[in-house]
């Protein structure tokens, strides 16, 4: 008796004519995900089957599916051939650990196997029930678990219950490439996790000010940058020194403005990257009011020097909300460890809450931004996670 991994996905199901376009990247997706491992791939109608996989390996691939978006669930199954007797033996198989009620589902694609199909799920229920009187009863309204017993016409039978529970979303690269900027805190490794899982394949650009922040910021923000590549099929990390942008900035602005002008420098930083990866959009972890540079007005300031779309998935999200995800993807407990980001050294002790535009302009004029960029693209250090 064999073991099988039956894949289903989502939204794909809703796509028209360019629907083989999404199932061919999802299953590029998988493929490339479980390259490592010995096991064979193959499609059949609106699913995916990973089957001669070594057992020690199962929980692995278990958790690589769990991270691929696109897929919706998955199921393991036994595979047998399309005979009754063998049939019967995996379905108490399936059922010896199980408690509680349950009824059987027999779809049979194979019209030449006989019993039929509502006969075969009679006899193996009742074979069930005799096998394990004590533990299981028959529910066909409203069951505990259900026995699917599909029986194909290639001449292999699937036995299977469990459905795992996947992220769903659409398969990485189906919505194009955009730049996350990442730092070390909370929102931005979700804001990056929720654009993956929507298609769109991501760098990563993040800033840090030497010596203000130490080798152990950087750190932390690689593996938080890991942990999203894990949805994103590998990621780059471009890692840009900010201490001169915010040497000058301290130097010659007022105090008021310091992170309104950082938010610029970065934007502008980012959407010149973003053009150099082709990347068509720029993505924050911005969340609307969290902080003073996230009002409107602030928001305003950062979006008006670039043209690029920036996209903010987190915008109207609670900070709850966000931190849910952020244990979900195992992102949390490294967010929160207490290191330094660049963004709180030189923090004023009141900054400008709704920067005004003209004044956020006339201050920044102060400052040789083009040379200042130019310099920061002189020392960008690049990682391939
Ligand atoms: P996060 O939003 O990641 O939890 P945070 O709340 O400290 O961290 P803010 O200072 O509010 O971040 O910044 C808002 C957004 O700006 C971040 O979500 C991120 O996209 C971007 N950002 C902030 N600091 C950096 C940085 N050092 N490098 C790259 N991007 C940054
Ligand atoms: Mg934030």
């Amino acid at each position: 008796m064999k073991t099988a991994i039956i894949i289903r996905y989502c939204e794909i199901h809703l796509k028209g004519k360019n629907r083989g376009f999404f199932e061919k990247l999802l299953k590029e997706n998988i493929k490339r995900s479980t390259k490592d491992i010995n096991c064979t791939f193959t499609t059949m109608h609106s699913r995916y089957l990973i089957e001669d996989f070594d057992e020690n390996d199962y929980e692995i691939i278990c958790e690589k599916l769990k991270k691929i978006a696109g897929i919706h669930t998955f199921s393991p199954a036994l595979v047998v051939d399309n005979d009754f007797t063998q049939i019967e033996q995996a379905v108490l198989e399936l059922c010896k650990e199980k408690e509680g009620t349950f009824k059987v589902a027999t779809n049979r694609a194979d019209k030449s196997f006989s019993p039929s199909s509502m006969e075969a799920s009679m006899l193996l229920g009742g074979k069930i029930l005799e096998t394990y009187p004590k533990q299981l009863k028959v529910d066909v309204k409203n069951p505990d678990f259900v026995v699917n017993v599909d029986i194909r016409e290639d001449g292999k039978t699937f036995i299977y219950s469990d459905t795992v529970q996947c992220i769903s979303g659409m398969p990485v690269g189906s919505a194009g490439k955009g730049m996350l900027l990442i730092s070390g805190g909370i929102d931005s490794p979700v804001a990056g996790y929720l654009t993956a899982k929507r298609g769109m394949k991501l760098d990563c650009i993040h800033f840090h000010s030497f010596p203000y922040t130490g080798e152990a910021a950087k750190e932390k923000v690689i593996e938080l940058t890991k942990k999203v590549g894990e949805y994103n099929g590998g990621i780059n990390l471009y890692v840009v020194s900010f201490t001169h942008i915010q040497e000058a900035i301290h130097e010659k602005c007022p105090e008021e403005f310091m992170i309104t002008l950082m938010r610029r420098f970065m934007m502008r930083i980012a959407e010149r990257l973003a053009k150099q990866q082709n990347c068509q959009a720029i993505i924050t972890g911005e969340s609307l009011g969290q902080v003073a540079s996230q009002t409107i007005e602030s928001i305003t300031s950062s979006n008006s020097v670039v043209t690029m779309p920036v996209l903010r998935p987190l915008i109207m999200f609670d900070k709850i909300d966000i931190i849910e995800i952020a244990r979900k993807i195992d992102t949390y407990e490294t967010s929160i460890l207490p290191y330094e980001d660049c963004c709180t050294v030189f923090l004023p002790k009141f900054p400008a809450i709704k920067p005004n535009l003209d004044r956020v302009i006339k201050a920044e004029s102060k400052l040789d931004v083009e040379g200042l960029i130019a310099e920061a693209f002189t020392k960008i250090e690049k990682y391939v996670l």
